[in-house]
């Protein structure tokens, strides 16, 4: 997962995924004030403006961290449809630590995105 501004992949340091908040995509954070103009941001896929009037509120897109982490784990294990009951059922520890309605929420969108987006992406190929 990639940010689409630098195209760098999302990481727990310097690169931290944050959501805009009017459209939900993420960008990183390092790109994040290259965008940042007087008080908004243009979102660099849709071009949807999202009013931010400091970019330290901006929400750090942890789902989309830990998605990241589980990801890179299903992959090195050879992940196939086997495991989809198994991860219902964990939801709610998955995550590792304490989270929001409002986050796991976020979350689940982004997973759905990110799982279109991947169809899209092995579709092409
Ligand atoms: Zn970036
Ligand atoms: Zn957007």
């Amino acid at each position: 997962m990639e940010c689409p501004v630098c195209l760098g992949n999302y990481n727990e340091e310097a690169r931290r995924p944050k959501i805009l908040p009017e459209c939900g995509h993420s960008l990183c954070e390092l790109c994040v004030p290259q965008l940042w103009k007087g008080g908004s941001i243009k979102c660099p896929q849709d071009n949807t403006v999202s009013l931010v009037p400091n970019i330290e509120d901006l929400k750090t897109n942890f789902a989309a961290l830990s998605l990241i982490r589980q990801n890179i784990e299903s992959n090195l294990n050879g992940a196939d449809n086997s495991n989809s009951q198994v991860d219902e059922q964990n939801n709610e520890e998955e995550f590792g630590f304490n989270i929001t309605e409002e986050d796991k929420r976020d979350y689940l969108n982004f997973r759905k995105f990110c799982i279109g987006r991947i169809k899209e992406l092995l579709e092409k190929d």
